[in-house]
């Protein structure tokens, strides 16, 4: 690591970045990437979130030199990728989405591999420790093919480490991954994160974002269209809805005071609020003053679609 004093600001920055992708015999051609601006900055725990198809895989592989850009910059830990691009990727580790390894190396190989790869000098490689690090010592000399899904995303959470990089991308690593796996991985970036690793994550899951990042980036059809700390992303999104279901099916919604009232198709009366202005209770007390008996309540939070709904139409 250089001294404190040369590091950079942000682990990493797009500026105006675009991807176009041709046509291929499977896809259309697509613009994914729409002038992206987004600065990370170092040593954060960030979360890219965003539904499937916005465009967080493409923006991720830019970096990761997997896929290349056809407009804009793009640096990592201060390095532009098109004049410093082996810096650049020195400086980041990505975890991918998808399981893609050969299952005739042992996880002992891969990680040797990999080193090899990046041209960490044999004196320097630390595939115990990494290996220890996940929870895979035991399992070094085992085929790969025979380690057992989770095993499989620590292997490749160790191998995206095997360079030491400051910068480490975590590409939906959750999806389809039981609770326990889930907690062990997150227990063991978060320990990666308070050892100075900038993280950054990408999620379509607003939950997994909110637990465990200090900043949220939202995207969506190739457009960054909030990017806040953490707790204030959420503050914005603070609304909830009360479904009261009548005990006879109501023709109208009555307007009641503070809160926005519509009628669902089933005669269902829909009370959107925000948690810190108004209780579940006041609101009752509201309906019931309407003259409407209540058989039955539930609350919704908003999801993912809503959030997109509620910021892009706060930015109009
Ligand atoms: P996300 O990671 O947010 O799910 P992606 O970056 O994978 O989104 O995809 C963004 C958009 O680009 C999607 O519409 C996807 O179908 C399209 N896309 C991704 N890869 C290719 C490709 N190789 N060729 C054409 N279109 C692609």
């Amino acid at each position: 690591m250089r001294a404190d004093t040369s590091l950079p600001a942000f682990a990493i920055e797009a500026r105006g970045l675009e991807k176009t992708y041709k046509a291929s015999a499977r896809l259309p051609a697509k613009q994914a990437l729409k002038g992206i601006d987004l600065a990370i900055p170092r040593g954060s725990f960030f979360g890219l979130l965003g539904p499937n198809g916005a465009g967080k895989s493409t923006f991720i592989n830019i970096f990761a030199g997997l896929v290349v850009k056809t407009g804009g910059q793009a640096s990592v830990w201060g390095f532009d990728i098109d004049k410093s691009p082996r810096e650049a990727r020195g400086a980041i580790g990505v975890v991918p989405q998808e399981i893609n390894m050969d299952p005739f190396f042992t996880p002992s190989e891969s990680l040797e591999l990999q080193a090899g790869y990046y041209g960490v000098p044999k004196s320097e490689r630390r595939t115990k420790e990494i290996l220890e690090a996940v929870g895979l010592w035991d399992k070094r000399d085992a085929y790969v093919r025979t380690l057992s899904g989770g095993m499989k995303r620590r292997l490749l959470v160790a191998k995206a480490l095997v360079h030491t990089p400051p910068v480490l991308v975590l590409d939906e690593p959750t999806a389809g991954v039981d609770v326990e796996l889930r907690r062990s991985l997150w227990a063991y970036v978060r320990e990666l994160h308070a050892q100075g690793v900038t993280i950054v994550l990408t999620t379509h899951y607003l939950e997994e974002a909110q637990e465990l990042c200090d900043t949220i980036a939202i995207i969506n059809h190739g457009q960054v269209i909030a990017c806040e700390p953490t707790e204030q992303i959420l503050r914005r999104l603070d609304r909830k809805t009360l479904v009261i279901h009548p005990q006879h099916p109501l023709t109208a919604a009555p307007a009641l005071e503070g809160v926005e009232t519509t009628l669902r198709k089933d005669g269902a009366l829909a009370v959107g609020y925000r948690a810190a202005d108004l209780t579940v209770e006041a609101i009752l007390e509201r309906v019931k003053a309407a003259g409407i008996a209540i058989r039955d309540l539930a609350t919704e939070e908003p999801d993912l679609e809503d959030v997109f709904v509620a910021l892009t139409s706060s930015a109009a």
